[in-house]
């Protein structure tokens, strides 16, 4: 065998490497964040974020998978009437079938992730849902204490 066959070879198995490397990587986060184009911003680690919330609320995450999706206000406005056929303008929303996190950019902020991500750690949690007032004292608990900059307290000295 050449040369090029050799480095042919070598460059396949450098790839494959990458790609199994990558898919591992991608199997250890919960969340995946996808920023709509146009928008210019920092992404928040919603895995971080996550892994506080479920540590408070002594959830566990297990294997939990889900998406937030950072998105125009009027591209969620229209998102949600196709959805569910209501005109609203609500700035974010948890979509329990699809595991997402929908969110407006002008709400993309810790605390307001912090209350969706809630949504979506207790209703994963729970196999029998538990009733929506419940679930909004709880990711509104989760809102105010990210807020108050104490979900983060222990990272700080
Ligand atoms: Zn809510």
């Amino acid at each position: 065998m050449g040369n090029k066959g050799e480095s042919m070879i070598k460059k396949t198995i450098i790839i494959f490497l990458i790609l199994t490397f990558n898919l591992y990587a991608a199997e250890m986060k919960h969340f995946t964040t996808i920023i709509s184009k146009d928008i210019k911003l920092t992404e928040i680690d919603a895995d971080k974020l996550a892994e506080k919330i479920a540590e408070m609320l002594g959830l566990s995450m297990h294997d939990f998978k889900g998406t937030v999706k950072v998105l125009k206000k009027e591209e969620i406005a229209r998102l949600y009437k196709d959805l569910f056929d209501i005109k609203t303008d609500i700035n974010s929303f948890y979509m329990l079938t699809t595991h997402t996190i929908y969110i407006n950019v002008e709400n993309y902020n810790e605390p307001i992730l912090a209350h969706e991500i809630t949504h979506a750690l207790i209703t994963s949690y729970f196999a029998e849902p538990i009733p929506i007032q419940i679930q909004e004292i709880l990711c509104k608990s989760m809102e105010y204490i990210t807020r108050k900059g104490l979900l983060n307290q222990d990272s700080k000295k």
